[in-house]
Parts: C-alpha cells; structure tokens; sequence
C-alpha cells in the first residue's frame, strides 16, 4: 500500500486549570500556533482546531475531543494532531484503546508532537514506547519487582541463604552462603520439641512444659544474644501456634527451603503463603537437628489430630473426644487397663480401652457415674448405627434427614436441660456452703 501524502488534519488542543497549576508553560493559543504551524510545512489540509479550554485529560467527557473523534469516525478527519500524549489524555488505558484499537479501525493517523509518537511511523523509538509511556510509572515498578524476584530466585536455587535470621536453633554462617550454623543450647530445645511432638504431645503442652522450665522464647533468646532488648511485643512466652510453626520448618532438616511466602504484587506488599510446589529447595545444605525418623513421626503424629487422641500406647481411639454422658454432658474420657487373659499356662496380655464419664474420671462418685463402657462394645455399637443409618439412606434420603434433624433436636434439647440442671445444682451448692 503506498504511503499516503494528503491528509485532512484535526488539531486538538486542551488546557485545564491543573495544568496551569502544574506549570503547563503551553497555552491554548501557543498549542494552536505550534501545531497549525507544523500542519501547513508537511502540506496537509487543516479541517478544523478542537479545542477544550478548562478540561481535565482524565476523562474524554469533554465537548471538543468528542467532536473531534466522531468527525474522526465519519472520515471528515484522517489526521489527529496534538501537542503530546497528556493533551489528548491523561487517562492512559483509554488513551491506549484509542490509538492501538480505534484509530487503526477507523484508518486515522495520530501524532503527538513533543513526544515523537506519530502511527505512520511504527517503527520509530518513539512508537515502541509509546505504550510504555503511557504506562511508564506502573511498568518501572512491576518491572523492577520482577527482576528483584527473578535475582532472590537463582540466589535461592544456587543455595544462597537469604533471611535476616536463621531460624531458633541456628545462627547465619560466615560463609559465603551463609548457610546455617548448629547454635546451642538452642538448638537442644528445638530437638526436644521434635522429640516431644513425635511422641505425640500436643504443641500446648509443649508450650506450657517450656514456660514451666523457664525456657526463653526463641525471640527472647535471639536478641539476649545480640544483647539487646527484645523489640517485638511479646508475652515472653512459648505459645502453640509458635511450636507449630517450628515443627513444620523444613530447614531443621537441613535442607535450604526458601520461597515460602510472597507478595501478593508490587502494588500490594502483603504476605502470602506459596504452594509448596513453588517453594525453592536446595537438600542436604547444612547440619540437621531433627532426623527423618521424628520429622516423619511429628506428620504423622499432625495428620492423626483430628482424628481423636492418642493415648500413651500410641493407640487412636475413633470414638475419642466425640462421646458425651447421659447424665452429666461432660466428655467421655478414654481408659485403658493392662489385662491378661488365657490360660495359666500360656497368658496373654493386651490392653484394653474404655470409656468413662470425665466427671466421675476427675471427681468421683460424687460427681456423677462412671458410665464405664467398654471400647470394643462401643464401636460395635457404632458401627450398627451406621450400618442402619446408611440403610436408612439408601432406602428414603428424605426420610432419613429428618429422622436426623428430629433426633439432632432431641439432643440439643436434652443438653439444654443438662446444663439447666448442673446450674440448679450449683446454686444449691453454693447455698449450702454460704449458710451461717
Ligand atoms: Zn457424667
């Protein structure tokens, strides 16, 4: 196609009051005068001058601009010539949807003076940064964020470890790495903890067992270290979101896990948890404190939470922590006696796991009764109600959701009264006690 020479120009002007505030040095008339001037020296015919005097470039909500595209549209123009880019607009997506979408659409070449942009020359600098321009505060910053991840990434993958501290337990290396270094007696608290939680310990009574020596909390003890006051608000105390957090830390296995976290973007500097497949992890890069054996047993012994409590046997009852007592609502508790059975000759021995009512556990007959159920009848129970209850469903779904929320009722009810029950009686108790 050859280039086109004639061209029916529409000049834009515009001036608001914040571009005269901002020292905006070019006036409605000298925009005129400059533009018009460069009009005639190219040859072009000059249709028409657009101009919106005291109107912001934030909106197109302005009367001449849209007079200017809708001749554009029309074709009375083919030509758009403004002194630059923030003259025709100052919003930068729609002035980008103008020029890369619209104008092409319509065969109309734009051109803005004093920044070199003009869409019958593509090729030039000026067109390929165009976009750039418009966008250029937001590109610089999501640019430079990105070559900053990009750096922090392959200095993680080459094993460099970058963090302000090492993690409780550890100190920086002086290597060029600065790997992490085994620092006691920290460290020896960090193996308890594991070997603790491996033997299934919940994380608050490893807390509380901490407290209780007197162990300084890991931030306590990092900036004792550096003699220094601990600057955080604390309550110098080990708490079970921190054990948690510390028995999941794959760095106590000696491998370099970094990446765990990022920023939600440059825009918005709050932390997010990554998906472990996006972590970085270099293996074997520093001296562990915890060996496979108890890593594993401390997942296994996290993933078994919620199924119930493990007793000291090692054992999970399934029915722990969800049975209640008739009489009192109170949690039944989980027993267990060592027995032996058989002959004389040959006996044998196992353990064997009950329920009782956790009042009467704690208190005695004076609280309630013992309730005492034993776990192999209890579980055979169970399973025939499922069994049933699963029939149930199968035969009328309908039928059997409301037999549940009828008896899901019942229940709530029977609690009501239980409490309403255990309140009278410690009135009554109170009175007692209170007599002169
Ligand atoms: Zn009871």
């Amino acid at each position: 196609m050859p280039k086109q020479t004639n061209y029916n120009a529409g000049i834009y002007v515009r001036l608001s009051k914040d571009d005269e505030r901002a020292g905006e040095s070019l006036s409605i008339e000298n925009q005129k005068l400059i533009l018009t001037k460069y009009v005639r020296e190219q040859g072009w015919n000059i249709i028409d001058i657009y101009v919106d005097d005291g109107y912001s470039g934030t909106s197109f909500d302005r009367p001449a601009v849209q007079r200017l595209l809708e001749d554009a549209k029309t074709g009375k123009i083919n030509l758009i010539i403004v002194k630059d880019l923030s003259r025709f607009g100052r919003n930068y997506i729609q002035v980008g949807q103008y020029i890369d979408y619209i104008f092409p659409t319509y065969n109309i070449r734009f051109i803005a003076l004093n920044d070199n942009v003009d869409t019958a020359n593509k090729d030039t600098t000026a067109m390929d940064m165009m976009p750039i321009m418009n966008v250029f505060n937001e590109w610089h910053a999501a640019n430079t964020s990105k070559k900053i991840k990009a750096v922090i990434e392959a200095n993680c993958k080459a094993g460099k470890y970058r963090t302000t501290f090492a993690p409780y337990g550890y100190v920086k290396g002086d290597d060029e790495n600065h790997l992490p270094v085994v620092d006691e007696p920290a460290a020896s608290v960090v193996r308890r903890i594991f070997e603790m939680r491996s033997q299934g310990i919940s994380p608050r009574h490893i807390a509380d067992k901490l407290n209780e020596e007197g162990v300084p909390t890991a931030s306590d003890y990092l900036y004792a270290k550096m003699g220094k006051p601990n600057p955080r608000r604390t309550s110098h105390l080990w708490s079970a979101e921190r054990i948690r957090a510390l028995i999941n830390n794959p760095t106590y296995l000696g491998h370099l896990v970094q990446m765990r976290t990022t920023t939600v973007s440059y825009k918005n500097h709050k932390h997010v948890k990554k998906d472990p497949s996006e972590w970085v992890i270099v293996e074997n890069t520093h001296e562990p404190l915890v060996s496979q054996e108890i890593w594993d047993k401390c997942r296994e012994v996290e993933a078994s939470v919620s199924q119930g409590k493990k007793t000291k046997s090692g054992f999970i009852a399934p029915l722990s922590g969800l049975m209640f007592c008739i009489d009192c609502g109170e949690k039944m508790r989980l027993g267990w006696n060592n027995t032996t059975n058989g002959s004389k000759k040959k006996p044998r021995k196992y353990v064997r796991h009950n329920f009782n009512c956790g009042r009467y556990n704690r208190h005695g007959k004076i609280a309630c009764n013992s309730h005492y159920i034993k776990m192999k009848d209890m579980n055979a129970i169970v399973l025939t109600d499922i069994r049933a209850m699963a029939a149930l469903v199968v035969e009328d779904e309908e039928a059997a959701r409301q037999k549940f929320l009828s008896h899901k009722e019942k229940q709530n009810a029977h609690q009501t009264e239980l409490e309403k029950k255990r309140l009278h009686e410690g009135r009554y108790r109170l009175a007692v006690y209170c007599q002169p």
